[in-house]
């Protein structure tokens, strides 16, 4: 038996169109998932989608906005509807607005807790039913090394990163009676569009990111995708609530 084997599971991956979140969902198409791309724009998750096409996976292009209850709804319907089951919900949409605490706006301040904390609470509520009736099934939130540590430039995101690791923990025991795991990843720096614009806004971000990862590189989306395919298979059916560094050490380095 191949404990990693995902052929015939349905996986919805928010944010599934580009960086971390296409780098999780290649990683479960090619482990044989079908798979859903939920996120705004259609024009980049049809590429997205042509891609996990192209390792001979099914997957299809939702549009979802993840910060609106009734967006969430349509979108966990139209999984269903299209492939009549779902098993894995991968929460990784999310943003970010780097600058000094004092000058945020409450506005910033909820479109960030929204689209990256908030969201992962709505997209779970929705799958439940969908899980609890197939008798079990894999929550994979996308937490940050700012689930562990205080960032001056992104104290929001910060909050909302925290907030990820204690959703996760509370799914978990929650939900173990239903047969599902709910688990956390925690990206150390990783090479996507949120990053390119972190370089721009925190100078000498890159150097020092370079200096304290022991593995010597800033990570690459797919870097993500082994510890997916993990998290969604029966391989990890007696992990939940766990919060997993993907860092290259990062968070380690003293
Ligand atoms: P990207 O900016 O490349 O991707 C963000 C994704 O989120 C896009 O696919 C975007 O799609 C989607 N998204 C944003 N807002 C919404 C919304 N309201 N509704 C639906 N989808 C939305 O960033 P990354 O790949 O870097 O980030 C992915 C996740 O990883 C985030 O949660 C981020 O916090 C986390 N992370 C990233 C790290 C890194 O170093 N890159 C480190 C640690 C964590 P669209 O615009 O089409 O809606």
């Amino acid at each position: 038996m191949n404990g990693f084997d995902l052929k015939g599971k349905v996986a919805i991956v928010t944010g599934g169109n580009g960086g971390i979140g296409l780098g999780m969902a290649r990683g479960l198409a090619a482990a044989g998932a079908s798979v859903a791309v939920a996120a705004r724009d259609m024009a980049k998750s049809a590429t997205a989608v042509k891609s996990l096409e192209a390792l001979g996976a099914q997957a299809f292009a939702v549009e979802v906005d993840v910060t609106l209850e009734p967006s969430v709804a349509a979108m966990v319907q139209a999984v269903a509807d299209r492939f009549g089951r779902l098993d894995i919900l991968v929460n990784n949409a999310g943003i970010n607005i780097r600058k000094s605490p004092e000058t945020y706006t409450l506005d910033e301040w909820r479109r960030i807790l929204d689209t990256n904390l908030t969201s992962a609470f709505m997209c779970s509520k929705a799958v439940y039913p969908h899980m609890r009736k197939a008798g079990g099934g894999k929550i994979i939130n996308v937490g940050s090394m700012t689930s562990l540590f205080g960032a001056s430039f992104a104290v929001p995101y910060g909050a909302s990163k925290g907030g990820i690791v204690q959703l996760t923990r509370g799914l978990a025991s929650a939900w173990a009676k239903d047969g599902i795991q709910v688990n956390a990843v925690l990206p150390g720096w990783i090479d996507t569009e949120l990053t390119l614009q972190a370089r721009k806004d925190v100078p000498g971000l890159h150097d020092r990111v370079l200096a304290r990862t022991p593995a010597g590189r800033w990570g690459v989306p797919d870097d993500l995708s082994g510890v997916a395919v993990f998290l969604a298979s029966p391989a990890s059916d007696f992990v939940t609530g766990a919060a997993i560094p993907v860092d290259g050490g990062y968070s380690i380095q003293g």
